[in-house]
C-alpha cells in the first residue's frame, strides 16, 4: 500500500482489528520508509445485482425505483409511506435472497404489485396496468407523474370513494377506459 505521506510503497502491518458488525478490517499500517503510521480498511466488495429489463438491457438494481413506482401508484391515495418503505425492503430482501447476479424486472414487479393488493386496491391496479405496460419502475413513475400532477387536486374524481376506479387513464390500454364494473 502505498505511503500517503512518502508515497513509498513497503509498509507493515501493526495493528488489524475488525468493525464491531464484521462488515470491515481497520488495518493500522507503518511505512518502512518513513515511519509513520496510516490506516488502511478492508471491505467486501459488493457484487451488484443487475436488472434485466423487458428490451434485454440491464442496469444495476436500485430500491429506490421501486420506492418511486410505489409513490406514483399511490399518488393521493390513504397510504402512509412507511408501509411502502416496508414493502420496498420485502421486495428488496426477497429479490437479493433469491438472486446474486441478475433478476428480470418483471419479477420485481410481480413481487412489488402482490404487497401492494394487500395494503391498497386502487393503487394496486394503478401499478399493475401501467408496470405490465412498461416492465420498470423508473419508466412507469415517469409515464405515471404528468398524468398525476395535470389532474387537478381539487377535482374529486367520480370513482374516488368506491375504491373500484383507477383514478388514471392508462395510455395506450383504452379497453380499461370505463371499464367500471365490468369485472
Ligand atoms: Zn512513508
Amino acid at each position: 500500500m502505498r505511503c500517503p505521506f512518502c508515497k513509498e510503497l513497503e509498509d507493515k502491518v501493526v495493528d488489524s482489528r475488525m468493525s464491531e458488525d464484521g462488515s470491515a478490517i481497520r488495518r493500522r499500517r507503518e511505512c518502512l520508509s518513513c515511519g509513520r503510521r496510516f490506516t488502511t480498511v478492508e471491505v467486501v466488495k459488493e457484487l451488484r445485482l443487475r436488472v434485466v429489463k423487458k428490451d434485454g438491457s440491464r442496469e444495476p438494481f436500485e430500491r429506490g425505483k421501486i420506492m418511486e413506482g410505489l409513490i406514483a401508484a399511490c399518488y393521493k391515495r390513504p397510504v402512509a409511506v412507511e408501509k411502502l418503505e416496508a414493502i420496498t425492503a420485502q421486495v428488496e430482501r426477497q429479490v437479493l435472497q433469491k438472486f446474486d447476479r441478475e433478476v428480470e424486472s418483471r419479477y420485481i414487479g410481480e413481487l412489488a404489485m402482490r404487497r401492494l393488493r394487500e395494503v391498497d386496491n386502487v393503487a394496486y391496479v394503478r401499478f399493475a396496468s401501467v408496470y405490465r405496460a412498461f416492465n420498470d419502475a423508473g419508466e412507469f413513475f415517469d409515464a405515471l407523474k404528468p398524468l398525476l400532477e395535470s389532474s387537478d387536486p381539487d377535482e374529486p374524481t367520480s370513482d374516488e370513494g368506491d375504491g373500484k376506479g383507477t383514478g388514471v387513464i392508462i395510455p395506450g390500454d383504452s379497453k380499461n377506459e370505463g371499464r367500471e364494473g365490468t369485472q
